[in-house]
């Protein structure tokens, strides 16, 4: 079997750029292993960056018709019973066209991306189909193994050979790529159930060690994660779902009637968090994207959206390849050039806010709300927060804002936010095309 570009994998990522080079005349087969999705729970917080990229390759419409739209995330620190903080974080501070993030169901997101897809005669998508290898060892690749459904061996040829199988790439594995990684102190319980209708922007609400994220999604819905210690999950599974529930109303009292729906263990997902990062991206004529070379933790909500982005910028790439017939595959280094210093950012930043989470005593919480509190007053460290979070842009914390954060220098002797400062333009996004124009 022959294609243009075989991507292994129809997560995310798999199916953004099968969609991208497919509505571009290039031949891409995808193919996914599962059957069906395992897992209940995945990314579903769109931020605004990957709705702008969205809407560039004719997504953004559809997806925001099944989504529904945040503007605000609030964060309430407790202190037993009385708030001791209330923060509200605001898309708005950061002057864009997309300024605010979307909820949408992962698996419905796929699903609409998959549609679109196969509108195009030029994608293909194999399910359930294995990648297990390729038949040459060299640095370029020309034909994969894919085993299908009646365990047949499918030999694919093609230019291009993508990894977009998440955490456990095999194609990763194959290039020989070493990931660094961080484990963290606690776990994470998710878990959707119907909401109060005032529930209508993302939530946060902390005490001692608990942290509870509330993010609305359509349909009256609201997408839930709950920070635990790792030893805890056990003993809450032998006390039964009441002390699950409790943990929930005694953070949020207003979800009384609504979190009693959840009504079996098997329908709350046990998340283990971890961080890590590949040091390339690129070997030969294949390339990662996503979970495949980069996770993070799900504190910051950048995990998807950092494979969406990937599979933008690589379908962006590769489409500009085709169209000037230079498949040479050194040129995959630009998406790494493009997208490895966004992601370790974000995975720093992800990182940093795992971190504010993971220390339970009083005087660290104090200090936290009062850091969190200066970064909502002062408006060049709010901008500078959302501008990162978005994606929009990138504009790294210095040491001045360290001390501005926790109050030992005013406000004042920070730069002035100038209109849009710091935001990626399409040069930044596709610096190729630029070169093109040259
Ligand atoms: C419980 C949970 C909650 C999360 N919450 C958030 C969140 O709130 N916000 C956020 O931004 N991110 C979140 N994430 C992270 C986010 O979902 C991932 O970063 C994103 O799904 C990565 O997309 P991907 O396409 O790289 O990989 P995946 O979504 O993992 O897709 C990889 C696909 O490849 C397939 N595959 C694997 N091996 C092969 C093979 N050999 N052959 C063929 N197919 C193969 C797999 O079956 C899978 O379908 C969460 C993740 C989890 C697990």
């Amino acid at each position: 079997m022959k294609t243009d570009v075989f991507i292994s994998g129809g997560g995310i990522s798999g199916l953004m750029l099968g969609y991208s080079l497919a509505r571009n005349g290039i031949d891409v087969l995808v193919v996914e292993k599962e059957a069906k999705s395992s897992i209940k729970y995945k990314g579903e917080l769109l931020q605004p960056k990957s709705l702008e990229m969205m809407d560039r390759i004719e997504l953004y419409d559809d997806v925001r018709k099944h989504g529904f739209p945040i503007h605000t995330t609030g964060i309430t620190e407790l202190s037993g019973d009385q708030v001791m903080k209330h923060i509200t974080y605001r898309y708005s501070v950061v002057d864009h066209p997309f300024n605010a993030a979307l909820m949408i169901p992962h698996e419905t997101l796929k699903e609409l991306i998959r549609q679109k897809a196969e509108q195009y005669e030029h994608f293909q998508y194999m399910q359930p189909a294995k990648f297990t290898g390729f038949k040459e060892t060299g640095a370029i690749k020309k034909t994969a193994v894919v085993v299908g459904r009646e365990r047949e061996e499918v030999h694919v040829s093609a230019d291009f050979f993508i990894g977009a199988e998440g955490r456990s790439s095999p194609i990763r594995n194959i290039l020989g790529i070493e990931l660094k990684e961080t484990e963290y102190n606690h776990y994470f319980l998710t878990v959707t159930f119907p909401r109060p209708e005032y529930l209508t922007e993302g939530e946060m609400v902390v005490r001692d060690h608990y942290f509870l994220g509330l993010f609305p999604l359509p349909d009256l819905k609201v997408r839930t994660v709950l920070l635990i210690k790792k030893d805890e999950y056990k003993q809450m599974k032998r006390d039964g779902l009441e002390s699950f529930y409790r943990c929930y109303t005694s953070l949020k009292p207003e979800l009384d009637g609504y979190v009693q729906k959840v009504k079996s263990w098997k329908d709350i997902q046990l998340m283990i968090p971890t961080r890590h990062n590949a040091d390339r991206y690129v070997g030969g004529n294949c390339a990662l994207m996503g979970d495949a070379v980069h996770t993070v933790h799900p504190m910051a909500g950048e995990g998807m959206n950092l494979a969406i982005q990937d599979a933008y910028t690589l379908g962006e790439l590769l489409s500009c390849m085709y169209e000037t017939d230079n498949l040479e595959p050194g040129q995959l280094k630009l998406y790494e050039q493009v997208r490895k210093p966004r992601a370790e950012h974000l995975s720093k930043l992800s990182h940093t806010s795992a971190l504010a989470y993971s220390y339970w005593q009083k005087p660290w919480r104090v200090i936290r709300a009062h850091v969190l509190k200066r970064i909502e007053r002062v408006h060049t460290l709010h901008y500078k927060q959302m501008l990162n979070v978005s994606g929009l842009g990138i504009w790294k914390d210095t040491w001045v804002d360290r001390f501005v954060q926790i109050g030992l220098l005013p406000g004042f002797v920070l730069p002035k936010v100038k209109g849009q400062e710091r935001l990626y333009t399409e040069n930044d996004d596709h610096p190729w095309k630029k070169e093109e124009e040259e």
